[in-house]
C-alpha cells in the first residue's frame, strides 16, 4: 500500500461526487509534469489525503488502478490541454467531518516532509501540482491529528485519566478504515527497519563506527537518507546508513556531525573544538567506508549536515 496527497481545489467538489480523481497526461508544451505523471503510480488499495485550500478534507481508498480514459467527447477539456486522454483512479471519499489545518499543525507536520516533492511548502502553504507522495511517517502523524479531531473527544472531566470517547460511532466505515491504514503503515515501517538493522549490523562488525561501543540496545541502524527522503529500495539498502551508538546516531541524524565520499570525520561549527572529547570525536577520524555508502554520505553531508 503507498499513500498520496493530492492537491484539489477548485476540482475538489466535482471529483468527489464522481468518485475520481484526474489529470491530464501532458501540459500545453507536451511536457509531462511529475505531479501528472505520478497518477500512473497509484494501485488498487492506495490511500489518499486530499487537501483543498489549507485542509485535509478528506482521505479516500483507491477502487482502481490508474488508467486512461480518452476524453475526446469532452470536447471543453479538449480545449484546454493538447492531450487527448487523461489519467484516472476510482476512489472511495472518507469525508472528514472537522478537516484539518495544515497551517495550525506544521510545527509536527514539517519535520516529516521530504526535501524533494513535498505536498507542501515550508511556510505551510499547498505546493503547486496535482499528486504528491506521502511516506510512512507522514501518514501516521497525518492520521494521528484526523483521528484526535474526528475520532477522539476527551471530556474536560475526563482529561485527568485521559481516557477518550469514541465520538463519531454513526461513521462505522471511518474508523476501521483509519485503524486499518494506521497498522499496516506502522507494519511497514517496522518490517522495513527490521530488514535494515539486520542487514546493516555486520557490515560494521557490531559496533559503533566512531566508538566501538558494542553493547546492541546502545547502537542504532542509522539512516544517511532518512526514511522520508528514500525510495521504497533506499530504506532497506544496508548501504544507506551507519552503525552507531546513540549518541553519535543522534548527532548524525541530527546533522551535528557527516561522513565525506572518502569516510572522513566532518564536525559541524555549531559544536565548540573544546568539547570534542566530551562527544567522543575527532576531526582527524576516518571510518572505514564501503564504496557503496559513498553516495549516501555525500546526500547526507549536503543535505543533513549544517
Ligand atoms: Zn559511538
Amino acid at each position: 500500500m503507498q499513500s498520496f496527497v493530492v492537491m484539489q481545489g477548485e476540482t475538489y467538489q466535482v471529483e468527489r461526487e464522481l468518485g475520481i480523481i484526474t489529470s491530464p497526461q501532458k501540459d500545453s508544451g507536451g511536457q509531462e509534469p511529475h505531479s501528472w505523471l505520478r497518477m500512473k503510480e497509484i494501485n488498487v488499495g492506495d490511500r489518499i489525503f486530499h487537501y483543498v485550500k489549507g485542509y485535509i478534507v478528506a482521505i479516500s481508498v483507491a477502487k482502481t488502478d490508474c488508467y486512461v480514459i480518452s476524453k475526446t467527447l469532452d470536447i471543453e477539456s479538449q480545449k484546454k490541454n493538447t492531450s487527448d486522454n487523461d489519467y484516472l483512479v476510482e476512489l472511495e471519499y472518507y469525508e472528514l467531518e472537522e478537516p484539518l489545518n495544515v497551517l495550525s499543525n506544521f510545527r509536527e507536520i514539517s519535520p516529516l516532509l521530504p526535501i524533494k516533492y513535498s505536498p507542501f511548502q515550508q511556510d505551510g502553504n499547498g505546493n503547486p501540482g496535482y499528486l504528491y507522495p506521502c511516506n510512512e511517517q507522514l501518514v501516521i502523524k497525518l492520521l494521528e491529528l484526523i483521528s484526535d479531531l474526528n475520532i477522539y473527544r476527551v471530556d474536560e472531566e475526563q482529561l485527568e485519566l485521559a481516557i477518550g470517547t469514541v465520538r463519531r460511532t454513526e461513521h462505522n466505515n471511518f474508523i476501521p478504515m483509519i485503524a486499518e491504514m494506521e497498522s499496516e503503515v506502522k507494519l511497514m515501517i517496522r518490517k522495513g527497519h527490521e530488514k535494515f538493522r539486520k542487514e546493516l549490523l555486520p557490515l560494521w562488525a557490531n559496533k559503533c563506527a566512531l566508538c566501538d561501543i558494542e553493547l546492541p540496545i546502545l547502537l542504532q541502524a542509522s539512516h544517511s537518507k532518512p526514511w522520508k527522503d528514500s525510495t521504497h529500495i533506499e530504506r532497506i539498502n544496508p548501504f544507506n546508513g551507519i552503525l552507531l551508538c546513540c549518541n553519535h546516531d543522534a548527532l548524525y541524524s541530527k546533522g551535528y556531525i557527516a561522513f565525506d565520499g572518502q569516510g572522513r570525520l566532518h564536525i559541524s561549527s555549531s559544536i565548540p573544538e573544546e568539547d570534542y572529547l566530551i562527544y567522543n570525536i575527532s576531526p582527524k577520524k576516518k571510518i572505514a567506508r564501503y564504496e557503496e555508502n559513498k553516495p549516501y554520505f555525500k546526500w547526507h553531508l549536503k543535505n543533513i549536515f549544517s
